[in-house]
């Protein structure tokens, strides 16, 4: 594996999307998912450029954090979250995109409140309404998105989705498709601070040039920088 390759090649194909789409490039984030991945990964990817990480497990979190491993990115939590480990993650990340309950949000509000912080989150939505995945459904994001902004210890800034395994190309586009309609419509409610609502984060190794064309503000890659995880 050739990170320094792996990132070079990742980048010029969302810039090429970016481009297609009309868009300028400097709009999309890569978040590069380091599930399972070492410390000396972790800092070699950095060290190669990544500005981003996105960890999905708390235990990851922390001992990544320990070691300082994430020294020089920022961190982003992707990963399904229970309310007995908010204290590992609330005011440790930049941003928790995985947030898909009131129940959770008001958890993490006394969290950060008693962290003395505003917390960075987004909404995840089961966009494809899968039995099997967590994220709130589509229908329930603009209330829950009114909750987050009456919580002053949260700041919401967006929408994630994680939509069903590609097949193949094109697969996912209706879903980036509904999720992108969910954004805006989120942007035009907060009338006050839209500028505070930057964030779709939706597209993995194997669609993220398609999330782009629809509206993707930041992808999160793993297989495509680190190689295949072993399974788990
Ligand atoms: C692992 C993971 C990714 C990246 O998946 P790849 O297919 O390896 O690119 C993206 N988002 C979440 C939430 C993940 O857990």
């Amino acid at each position: 594996m050739d990170l320094t390759q792996n990132i070079a090649a990742v980048r010029e194909k969302i810039a090429a999307a970016a481009r297609a789409a009309g868009r300028p490039p400097e709009e999309i984030t890569l978040c590069a998912a380091t599930k399972v991945q070492s410390d000396a990964t972790i800092r070699a990817a950095i060290a190669a450029g990544i500005q981003v990480c996105g960890e999905n497990r708390v235990q990851e979190l922390t001992a990544h954090l320990n070691a300082d491993a994430y020294s020089g990115a920022q961190v982003h939590f992707i990963g399904h979250l229970q309310t007995n480990k908010l204290k590992q993650v609330v005011g440790k990340v930049a941003l928790i995109q995985s947030v898909d309950s009131l129940h959770l949000l008001e958890a993490i509000q006394k969290q950060a409140e008693k962290a003395g912080c505003v917390q960075d989150v987004l909404l995840e939505v089961n966009v494809a309404a899968e039995a099997s995945k967590s994220g709130c459904l589509p229908e329930e994001v603009p209330v829950l998105a009114a909750s987050a902004r009456s919580l002053t210890h949260i700041r919401l800034r967006g929408l994630m989705a994680i939509p069903p395994v590609s097949a193949g190309p094109g697969d996912n586009r209706i879903y980036f498709h509904t999720m992108y309609q969910l954004f805006i419509d989120m942007k035009r409610k907060m009338k006050d601070n839209q500028e505070d609502i930057d964030c779709l984060s939706m597209g993995m190794s194997g669609d993220y040039e398609d999330a782009i064309a629809e509206g993707a503000t930041l992808v999160r890659v793993g297989t495509a920088l680190f190689g295949l995880r072993p399974p788990a």
